[in-house]
Order: structure tokens, then sequence, then C-alpha cells
């Protein structure tokens, strides 16, 4: 059997070990510490407009702690782009509030400006105003901020930005995690640059960026003795994790280079496979290209392709199941143009880690050449 060929592989830059050793030799083996403060510094200092960084233990941990702070309780509503990992949505439902799901536009396979519009406008008809709109740059790709971030303020309901797959991209020269009243990252293992799992809450309001850090180490009150008012969290960063981190924020932009040349590579050699079809950059945008996909005729060739591959021991995966598809959300209110659905029924995700190298990539276009060859 031929090498395994992953997705999305970890892959270290060299300096993660010192940072490490650094919290290893100042014995800082804890949920805060000098590897913590600098990571943070490190990102903000990337994604630049003024941020505040709290490092937290996941995504998901810095999406919930966002939507604590946008006033998401029990019975609340909570806009949501449909086409995204679950972990967008799961957190609307922890603060016991229904999401509601809205579907993609074509051209960056995110949130639809006009279906969102559609959403609000009938949920306050129906005597609901969504305390929040989660909005995700999906696979890298940055969702159409100008339109969206003009009917939020329009409506007055805050953004809370998943920029979990988008670090590094940008639009109009922004940064990706700079737009949202809160940002979130994630550091998982898949994820363009990894702490094995971590993650981080972003935002320009350094109030939000100082309660979600009380929030997620147990909101302990100013006191001597442990004085609690209100409910909190143990979401916090280690210093052994954020060592990983500033090691990584070392290599994001060769990543990003890497992640992109591989995109190209795919794309033109793919030129003459007309089945194939792959998610143009617009005009502004500059994705990260976190993954490599593409769409293809049918679901039965998507699957043809996928089981190929995987027989030659290469992972690709379907696009993200969308959320109002998913059984756990069969009944929640939802906003629907079939882009999404018609997307996850033929597109695929091809391997797109960093640290492929020339033969698994030459491994990787050679099969999916022959498989187009044969049927
Ligand atoms: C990975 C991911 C998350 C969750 O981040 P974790 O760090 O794994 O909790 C959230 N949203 C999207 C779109 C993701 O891809």
């Amino acid at each position: 059997m031929k090498p395994k060929i992953w997705l999305s592989s970890p892959h270290m830059g060299g300096k993660e070990i010192d940072f490490i050793n650094d919290a290893f030799n100042s014995n800082w083996i804890a949920p805060l510490g000098p590897n913590v403060n600098g990571f943070e510094e490190d990102i903000s200092n990337y994604l630049k407009e003024d941020t505040h960084v709290a490092c937290l233990s996941s995504g998901t941990a810095a999406i919930h702690l966002g939507l604590i702070q946008l006033g998401v309780q029990n019975g609340d509503e909570v806009i949501c782009q449909s086409k995204t990992f679950s972990a967008s949505a799961n957190p609307i439902v922890y603060q016991g509030a229904t999401p509601v799901f809205v579907d993609s536009e074509k051209n960056t396979w995110n949130i639809s400006s006009e279906q969102l519009a559609l959403a609000i406008k009938d949920r306050l008809a129906k005597g609901k105003k969504p305390k929040a709109i989660v909005t995700v740059h999906l696979y890298g790709m940055p969702y159409d901020v100008d339109k969206i971030h003009a009917i939020s303020k329009k409506y007055n309901i805050p953004i809370l930005e998943d920029s979990a797959e988008a670090l590094g991209s940008n639009y109009k020269g922004q940064k990706c995690g700079t737009f949202g009243d809160i940002a979130v990252l994630s550091f998982n293992g898949n994820k363009i640059i990894t702490t094995s799992g971590g993650g981080a809450l972003v935002s320009k309001t350094k109030k939000f960026r100082d309660k979600a850090i009380f929030l997620a180490t147990q909101a302990r009150d100013k006191a001597v003795e442990y004085h609690h008012s209100q409910i909190g969290y143990n979401y916090r960063m280690s210093n052994i994790t954020a060592g990983i981190g500033r090691g990584q924020m070392k290599v994001l932009d060769d990543h990003v280079k890497k992640r992109r040349s591989i995109f190209e590579l795919y794309t033109n050699s793919f030129e003459d496979i007309e089945e194939i079809k792959f998610l143009k950059e617009p005009d502004g945008y500059f994705s990260n290209r976190w993954l490599t996909c593409i769409t293809l005729p049918s679901i039965e060739i998507r699957e043809g392709l996928r089981l190929f591959l995987e027989k030659e021991n290469i992972e690709s995966r379907p696009l993200w199941k969308p959320m109002h598809l998913q059984p756990i959300f069969k009944d929640a209110p939802r906003y629907i143009n079939g882009i999404s659905e018609d997307l996850f029924n033929k597109g695929l995700c091809l391997p797109s880690g960093s640290n492929l190298s020339e033969i698994d990539l030459d491994r990787v276009i050679s099969n999916i050449k022959k498989y187009f060859k044969s049927n």
C-alpha cells in the first residue's frame, strides 16, 4: 500500500519546540503564561486593524463566548450560514437559542445577501428580531463583506465572523478575522496553522476580548476569595499549546503561499478535463486556499472519484453538508435557494496541505487524470 495522502495535516516549521522548551524551562505549564500573551500579540500584529485577541481552547469555545457576549440567550434566534462545519452552529444551541439557516451564493459559496435580507425581513414579520448573524469564509474564500455588513448595519444585528478557515485571507486588502463585531479563529489539527487544538476570539472592541478571558477562566470576580456572580467556563489556551502557535505564526505566510500554489497546480493540471471546475476569486478577494475544492457534473461522478482515490490511499472529502440538511437541525427555520445542496452533491475537497511533496501531488493529479480517462 502506498503511503496515505491526507487532505490537510499538521505542518510544523521547526521553531515550535523552542517555545515549548521555554515553557518547560520556566515552568509555565498552565493555561496562562508568556507564550499565551506572545501568541495573542503575534496574531494581533498579523491581523492589524487594532485587533484584540483572546486565545482559547478551541474555535468552538470562541464562537460560544462570542455569542454570549452578543447577548444570545435562551429562546433567541441566530442567523447562521447553512453551508459550514457544524461548529459554527452548535454554540447557538448551547445558549438555548434557535439557528435560522441561510443558503449560499454562487460567487463565493458563502452566505447569500439576498437570502439573508429575505430571512431578516421574514423573522421580523414573525415578531422576532435575530440576535446575531454567524457568517463564514468557507475554505478560506471571503464572503461578500460589503453587502453582508451593509445588511447587518441596516437592521442593527451584530456579526459573528467565523474565520476558522480563513487566517491569511483578505477582502479588499483587509484581513479576514477583522470584520465582525466579534471574529473567531481556529488552530485545530487540519487548519492552515495548528496548535494541535485551539482557537481565538478577535475583536476591535477591547471589552469583548477582556470579557472573553474573564468568562474563559471560570468568571472569577475581583476578590481574594473565589467569588462568582456569573457562570464561567474553562476555555483558556494552555501555555504549551500557545508555544506551538508562536512557532506556527512564523510560517503562516509560507503556508498561504504553498496552499495557493497547490490550487494553481490543480487548476493548470486539469485544464483539459471539462468535468472539473474551480471556484475563482472575484475581484478584491484573496483566499488562503485552505482547501482546494472542485465541482463535478454529478453526485455519481463525485462519489466515483472519491472512492477511486480512496483505493489509492488518497483522502478527499465532499464539501460540508449544509446544516439545514442535518438530522439534528431538521426543525430549524431555513431560507434556501438550493445552491449549498447542489455544491454538497457535486463538490470534492482535494489534498491541500502545505507539507505535500511534489511526489504526493503528482500521485493525486495522475490518479484523477486516470479516473477521467477510464470513465
Ligand atoms: C474548524 C472550524 C470551526 C471550529 O474550530 P475548532 O477549533 O475545531 O473548535 C468552526 N467553524 C469552521 C468553519 C471550522 O472549519
